[in-house]
């Protein structure tokens, strides 16, 4: 198996990160996950673009055409050439003693491997969601590595036999602990407006343009928790979830079979068709 580290690619064994990294120490750095798929890097653009705002955001100097340009020599070197896998791309304050305050003049760490991923074009699951209080901070528009708030609701979910867990903050629904949720209710798309409280999802925003040109009304707003039982279809998107039907979510079962709502089936497979061509620029 192989990584790219900082300008080299070696084997994953070989790979060494300092313990001084405040990556490690900290958390502090920005993470990005991508697709390829049958016609290239899905969207690939679009999540460098992000991993960049997010490093402008926190004030890492960095420039994501390191990471672009080792997109080839390491899928080749993976033997992952124009096959499905998963790209994950991490990058740190760099190495320096333990203090809060930002190093000055230190390098960031950059981390990035690829390995095989089968990505069905339709997501079969009819998803299983819990409800759990959203106790993440106020910057969850920040593709932080630091991501205990949803690795523990999201573990919740798995100790309760769930899929997934959708928080709730403010007695609304923010997003899921690894994805964006959507609702249906009388024909209109509604998901929580791109603010602090949630990540922007890439196909979150994929889903808002298809269904812009598929002429379905979408409504960027909070939806409360004590809408859920009023709501007539709910889903999940992520870059591996792709559109996810939510069948159950918290006290609130929407089927219980694997009949998937009208709305998100249609977007399940506008969704699937974008595979289709090449989306990487
Ligand atoms: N929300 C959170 C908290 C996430 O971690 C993710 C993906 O990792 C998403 C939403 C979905 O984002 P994307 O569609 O870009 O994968």
């Amino acid at each position: 198996e192989k990584v790219f580290l900082n300008g080299k690619i070696i084997s994953a064994e070989d790979a060494k990160i300092s313990v001084f990294d405040r990556g490690f120490l900290f958390g502090d750095g920005i993470y990005e996950v991508m697709v390829q798929l049958e016609n290239g890097i899905f969207y690939k653009k679009a999540h460098l673009d992000r991993l960049q705002d997010n490093l402008n955001k926190i004030g890492v100097s960095f420039h994501v055409k390191t990471i672009d340009d080792a997109l080839e020599p390491l899928l080749k070197a993976s033997d992952l050439t124009d096959k499905s896998c998963l790209i994950y791309m991490q990058v740190t304050r760099g190495v320096a003693p333990r203090k809060h305050s930002f190093p000055k003049g230190a390098p960031a760490t950059v981390m990035m491997y690829a390995l095989p991923y089968d990505l069905p074009s339709i997501n079969p699951k009819n998803m299983k969601a819990i409800l759990e209080p959203d106790f993440r901070w106020h910057r969850c528009d920040i593709k932080s590595i630091s991501l205990l708030g949803n690795i523990m609701t999201n573990e919740s979910a798995m100790e309760s036999g769930a899929d997934e867990a959708a928080l709730v903050r403010d007695g609304m629904i923010s997003e899921g602990s690894h994805t964006n949720i959507f609702f249906v209710k009388d024909g209109t798309v509604i998901t929580h407006p791109a603010n602090e409280h949630i990540l922007d999802g890439i196909s979150r925003q994929i889903v808002l343009k298809l269904c812009k040109e598929m002429n379905i009304p979408t409504l960027e707003k909070p939806v409360p928790q004590t809408e859920i039982q009023n709501m007539d279809e709910a889903f999940f998107t992520g870059t591996t979830t792709q559109v996810a039907s939510i069948a159950v979510l918290g006290e609130h079962t929407f089927y219980d079979n694997d009949n998937v709502g009208k709305t998100t089936k249609r977007l399940q497979e506008a969704f699937a068709k974008l595979r289709t061509t090449d989306t990487s620029q």
